[in-house]
């Protein structure tokens, strides 16, 4: 198996992990960037230089982020079978227009949404078009060369993310579930679901496979699974909790809180973020808040005030329960 690295230009992101395995009759590339020259390059360039014949080539997609996927038209062959999984189909079918609606109605600045949809790597750099996909799903079987891959469902950072286990290797391809120097982005622009708690059982469910090495879509390989998911729950914990802080003071929309919150990058002030950088603040900010109302609808009998609209009433009192989220984490 090699690694590609696809540069990601200008996104903070810096680089994609791409996976290649080459097999007796096809080889398999894991991932592929940006629909962009500068990924596409160095994608031919990679696969030039390890002697891969993109006719005998197959394709696996852990998830529909454009850097992930972008590049699956231009590298398919005609035989060429790319594999997808069903919920991140259809979400990549279901246009920008409720999400902008739903951002908007979290307190994201209507003058500011044209820039955050033209600038987001999703709207610039997914693929122009679609091939025929093969739907894979979870516990299926994947065999290429030296390696028997089943397939994990690990729902979080999107709804039908995919990994690839090999058991007998002890060898994880994580995608974006686990990553060792940034934490994953768990986005919510939806009125339905709760994708951190998808994301945490996710994060149990790898928990407890026996795994030596990690092959995550970006930065570095993880040696130690357990402890680095760890870590990401404590991260969610302390984010949860840090929004509950932010509420003491009264209610307010996802958009507010996010512009209150501790973010890892390196700019002055929230009016310095770019505008991406805030809409996948609020992303995430939203997801908090979902799994804070989930919670409180989950057991109310330890909350004194039922939510009667989502998260504008989760205010101080709910704090002193702050034992409840503790308990939630560690089920
Ligand atoms: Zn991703």
């Amino acid at each position: 198996m090699y690694t590609i690295e696809i540069p990601l230009p200008g996104n903070p992101l810096k680089a994609l992990n791409s996976y290649v395995i080459k097999g007796t009759d096809r080889n398999l590339i894991i991932d592929t960037g940006f629909n962009r020259n500068e990924c596409f390059e160095a994608m031919q360039a990679g696969l030039k230089e390890i002697g891969v014949d993109l006719d005998r080539t197959d394709i696996f997609l852990t998830h529909l982020h454009a850097d992930h996927t972008g590049l699956v038209s231009r590298l398919a062959a005609k035989d060429s079978i790319v594999y997808f999984n069903e919920p991140d189909l259809t979400d990549s079918k279901s246009g920008w227009d409720k999400m902008l609606a739903y951002a908007v109605a979290n307190g994201f600045p209507e003058d500011q949404l044209e820039a955050a949809f033209k600038n987001h790597p999703g709207y610039k750099y997914s693929p122009e078009k679609m091939p025929d996909y093969t739907i894979l799903k979870d516990n299926d079987k994947l065999d290429i060369g030296a390696y028997h891959f089943t397939c994990i469902q690990t729902p979080g950072h999107t709804r039908g993310h995919m990994c690839l286990y090999d058991s007998a290797k002890r060898l994880f391809i994580a995608g974006d579930h686990i990553l060792n120097d940034i934490t994953p982005n768990i986005a919510c622009f939806s009125e339905y679901g709760d994708p951190l708690q998808d994301y945490l059982n996710s994060l149990n469910r790898i928990e407890k496979l026996d795994i030596d090495l990690v092959l995550p879509g970006h930065r570095s390989l993880i040696n130690n699974h357990r402890a680095r998911i760890e870590e990401l729950k404590i991260h969610h914990n302390q984010r949860v909790n840090e929004i509950l802080e932010i509420l003491k003071n009264g209610p307010k929309h996802a958009f507010r809180i996010a512009s209150l919150m501790k973010w890892n990058i390196t700019y002055k002030s929230w009016d310095m973020f770019p505008v991406s950088q805030k809409w996948f603040a609020t992303g995430e900010a939203i997801t908090h808040l979902r799994f804070l109302c989930m919670l409180i609808c989950y057991y109310p009998v330890f909350f004194p005030h039922r939510i009667f609209e989502e998260y504008l009433y989760l205010t101080q009192d709910f704090y002193k329960n702050s034992l409840i989220l503790q308990m939630h984490f560690s089920g």
